[in-house]
């Protein structure tokens, strides 16, 4: 039987691979895992720690990793040829990036180059591990509708990853420089000059573990302090919903949902949040949501595996003192 082959896009970000980066390889890796005519490879483009990507990443397969000065900062161009050139050389059948506002640009401009069909959401694979299409939200989540292409190569956008139930076995990875820059087409545009972090020492929501999001019923910005309070102390950061973000008491960059940030964290915790379609459109893939509303009937406890019935002031300054008194036994 003929190998299929897929390359995973290693997005970083300081160097550091992104989270979603790392649980979008480890979903590959067990899927090669149960199929042995699967194999994996991966690309990391920027300035590379090497041994930063040896502990970051397990499995097997091969990751190709380009650290020159050229690209160091995110270029387009320069990154879609890198990208294009590698997944030619190495002949593979599908691209994945995690679904980023990076792989927003790059995945369609390689679609272009490559004449690949562009896909998006959570990929199905059939029994052979094969991709054959993705599911995505549709209706602001109230429906599910699934997208298939006949065409190869493929490639995926992912914002959530499927559930597959196997560990990676093999654990041999060859790190393998780029050496050669690749060849990029007349002139650059638009490269990058610099990153610049909004709002500074605030996290990213979607590359937390823990977030504690605050909705209208948290009744105006200084009602975050609590919010930020038990995120400092969990470990976490603060997301919002666009009720909190309109009425100014949030910037953008934390608003979760339809039209905010898709996020993934083991915990999310609820606070004065209805739990609308578009809140909710942007939480599929938290491992555990809690809420804390003053309305037993909010939609939120309709999706949330745990629900506490109160003031969300009273209920978070409970749970900060039980934390402090935690930490303080430990
Ligand atoms: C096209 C479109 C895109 C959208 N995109 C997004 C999006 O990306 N993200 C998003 O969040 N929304 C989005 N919205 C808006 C969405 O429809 C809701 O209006 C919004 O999510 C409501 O925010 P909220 O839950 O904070 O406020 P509300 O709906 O006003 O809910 C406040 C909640 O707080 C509770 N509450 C009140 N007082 C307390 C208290 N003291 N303690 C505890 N609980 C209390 C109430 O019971 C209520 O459930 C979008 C809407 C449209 C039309």
């Amino acid at each position: 039987m003929a190998m299929n082959k897929y390359l995973v896009f290693l997005e970083q970000r300081d160097g550091i691979v992104k989270k979603a980066s790392i649980k979008l390889w480890n979903t590959f890796q067990k899927l090669a895992a149960m199929h042995d005519d699967i194999a994996v490879c991966g690309l990391f483009v920027g300035a590379a720690d090497l041994h930063q990507l040896q502990v970051t990443l397990v499995g097997a397969g091969v990751v190709y990793y380009a650290s020159s000065t050229g690209f160091s900062l995110y270029n387009p161009e320069r990154y879609a040829s890198l990208v294009a050139d590698t997944f030619k050389r190495e002949a593979c059948s599908t691209l994945f990036f995690a679904d980023t506002i990076l792989s927003r640009e790059l995945a369609p401009k390689l679609s272009v180059r490559l004449n690949a069909a562009l896909l998006s959401g959570s990929p199905m694979f059939d029994a052979a591990g094969v991709d054959s299409g993705s599911l995505r939200s549709v209706y602001s989540g109230s429906a599910l509708a699934s997208f298939h292409s006949d065409r190869l190569p493929r490639i995926y956008t992912i914002s959530s990853f499927p559930i597959i139930p196997a560990n990676p076995s093999r654990t041999h990875i060859d790190f393998i420089p780029l050496q050669q820059p690749c060849s990029v087409n007349g002139e650059e545009l638009f490269p990058l000059v610099r990153m610049m972090t909004m709002r500074e020492g605030r996290g990213d929501v979607t590359e937390a573990g823990i977030i504690i999001a605050g909705g209208r019923g948290v009744g105006g910005a200084d009602g975050f302090a609590l919010l930020e309070q038990l995120a400092f102390l969990l470990g976490g950061v603060v997301g919002a919903s666009r009720a909190a973000v309109d009425e100014g008491w949030r910037p953008h960059s934390e608003q979760i949902g339809q039209t905010g940030r898709t996020v993934a964290p083991a915990l999310y915790l609820a606070c004065g949040i209805s739990g609308s379609l578009q809140h909710i459109a942007g939480i599929g893939s938290a491992s555990l949501v809690v809420a804390i509303n003053s309305d037993c009937h909010a939609p939120i406890f309709d999706v949330a595996d745990y629900g506490i019935v109160g003031d969300a002031s009273l209920v978070l300054q409970k749970l900060i003192n039980a934390v402090q008194d935690f930490l303080k036994k430990k």
